[in-house]
């Protein structure tokens, strides 16, 4: 049986909820970037998914090695960066480097699912920006009605 793992992005699915249903839709079908698996005479299952460990600021891209242990650990022969990952986010390449330097004996591959029917790169780029800044309910609200003004 040949093993692989998804790392999607933090912001997709711990902040909008993605179930990464298109990834495994695309798996499912044998399409996208999982057309490849088609043809291996050993049955490929997705034995593992993990969300990004957030934000590494400038200098810390190796924090995302602990979360990609949690794949390495079970056996993956390879590790997809899932769609949102190769289309969002801006450590891509960081990540990928640190990833084959630290993983050589497993193969990184960007991309999961094809784009949606109809969805461009741009329009899921826009939508993501959009859904990611909508006010959303803070203490700061309640704080603000608290403060004791001269
Ligand atoms: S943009 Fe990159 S670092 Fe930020 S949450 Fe998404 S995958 Fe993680």
């Amino acid at each position: 049986m040949n093993k692989i793992g998804i790392l999607t992005c933090s912001n997709t699915t711990q902040e909008l909820g993605c179930s990464s249903y298109l990834c495994f839709q695309d798996f499912n079908e044998a399409s996208g970037a999982f057309k490849r698996y088609a043809e291996l005479s050993d049955k490929t299952v997705i034995a593992g998914i993990i969300n990004c460990a957030g934000c590494p600021t400038a200098h810390a891209p190796e924090k995302l090695l602990g979360r990609i242990k949690s794949l390495t650990e079970i056996g993956v022969s390879a590790i997809h960066l899932a769609t949102c990952v190769t289309l969002l986010c801006p450590f891509k390449e960081r990540y990928l480097n640190i990833l084959k330097n630290n993983f050589p004996d497993i193969d990184f591959i960007e991309g999961t699912h094809d784009q949606a029917p109809g969805i461009t790169p741009e329009m899921f780029i826009g939508a993501m920006k959009h859904m990611l800044t909508q006010p959303k309910p803070s203490i700061s609200n309640i704080i603000k009605k608290t403060v004791k003004r001269a």
